[in-house]
């Protein structure tokens, strides 16, 4: 299997990459926001862009956009510099919001409709496929300053996908959305994707990230720490999690290099090195009480995330801080 960790650059230019990035680097003041960051994204593919608070996300979409003044590299489309006809057709939506708060919401996506090439008729009819799609209807006529802000966040979904874009760069767009709103927005992902958009997707809740990425870019400081398919990234992990669910309360510390990370009186979670022997872990519960649920699996995406990210203290077996890294070996 490749090495999840060896740099995309080239490799991603020739297998099919239609946004490439490369080495972008920004300076803040003393502020190092973006250092040498380089990745890509295929048509028919969610990469999902993480990183703790401040790692640079939004510099890195931001850039894409062309609306940060780069020290050093570059972004193409399809081979060639991103420029701004392209940009007009990108479904972005930005962390801060930028609308005319005034503005009816329906004439707003119409507006923006026009001024990004289409004709009023099919800036219309976008404008309520939209509408209806993202739960906007009875508020067409209302202003967009009179929405709550979950809804202001739909407007601001609404004129990211107005376009049919061939590329979707989404700066937290789940943040703020209610449930139901965020499995609508789950769907319309999908089939964006599914119907050969490129989507960049930035957010911390790392479990929606999972149902729609299959790949990540994990930043922090500015660099890429990890990159690659989620699922190759979760197997490549050194660190098994076993899940034991007992009928009753029970004391469970299987023997060998085992790390409880979680669990209640009757719910534990420990982390084995991936060579541990499952079905001697699964006797080792079953002698110590009766076994409800049992599960041995790799790393979830918000471990992957953490170990990516350098840190995760966790309850050792004598009750010390243990610290994992990115490759499951366990230090202090
Ligand atoms: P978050 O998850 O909190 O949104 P982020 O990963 O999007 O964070 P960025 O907003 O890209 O992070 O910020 C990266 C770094 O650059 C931070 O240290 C931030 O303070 C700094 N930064 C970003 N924009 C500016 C600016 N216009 N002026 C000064 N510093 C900036």
């Amino acid at each position: 299997m490749r090495d999840p960790r060896v740099p995309w650059g080239a490799r991603h230019l020739s297998s099919g990459a239609v946004l490439v990035v490369t080495g972008l680097s920004k300076r803040y003041g003393t502020v190092v926001a973006l250092d040498d960051v380089s990745f890509g994204v295929e048509r028919g593919q969610t990469v999902g862009f993480l990183g703790p608070n401040g790692a640079g996300k939004t510099t890195t979409m931001r850039a894409i956009m062309g609306l940060v003044a780069l020290d050093a590299g570059s972004v193409a489309w399809d081979g060639a510099p991103i420029g701004e006809s392209v940009r007009r057709r990108v479904g972005y939506m930005p962390a801060e919001r930028g609308m005319y708060q005034r503005m009816r919401v329906r004439d707003h996506l119409v507006y923006y409709a026009r001024i990004s090439g289409q004709d009023s008729t099919s800036a219309a009819r976008a404008a309520d496929v939209w509408l209806e799609r993202l739960g906007l209807a009875e508020r067409a006529g209302d202003t967009v300053q009179s929405l709550s802000s979950g809804n202001q966040q739909r407007v601001q979904l609404a004129l990211a996908l107005l376009n049919e874009p061939e590329l979707l760069v989404l700066d937290e767009p789940f943040s703020g959305l209610d449930p139901v709103a965020v499995e609508v927005l789950s769907g319309i992902l999908r089939e964006q994707v599914a119907a050969g958009a490129a989507l960049l997707l930035s957010s911390h809740q790392l479990d929606l990230v999972s149902d729609v990425a299959s790949q990540v870019v994990i930043v922090d400081h500015g660099r890429v720490v990890l990159r690659g398919d989620v699922a190759e990234l979760q197997a490549a992990s050194t660190v098994r999690y076993v899940d034991v669910q007992f009928a009753k309360p029970t004391e469970w510390r299987p023997e060998g290099a085992a790390t409880a990370v979680a669990g209640d009186a009757r719910r534990h979670r420990v982390a084995v090195r991936v060579d541990a022997d499952p079905v001697a872990l699964l006797g080792d519960a079953q002698r110590q009480g009766d076994v409800v649920s049992w599960s041995f699996a790799p790393p979830d995406l918000s471990e992957v995330f953490l170990d990516a990210v350098g840190r995760r203290a966790v309850e050792g077996a004598d009750g010390d801080a243990v610290v994992h890294g990115a490759d499951g070996r366990a230090g202090r």
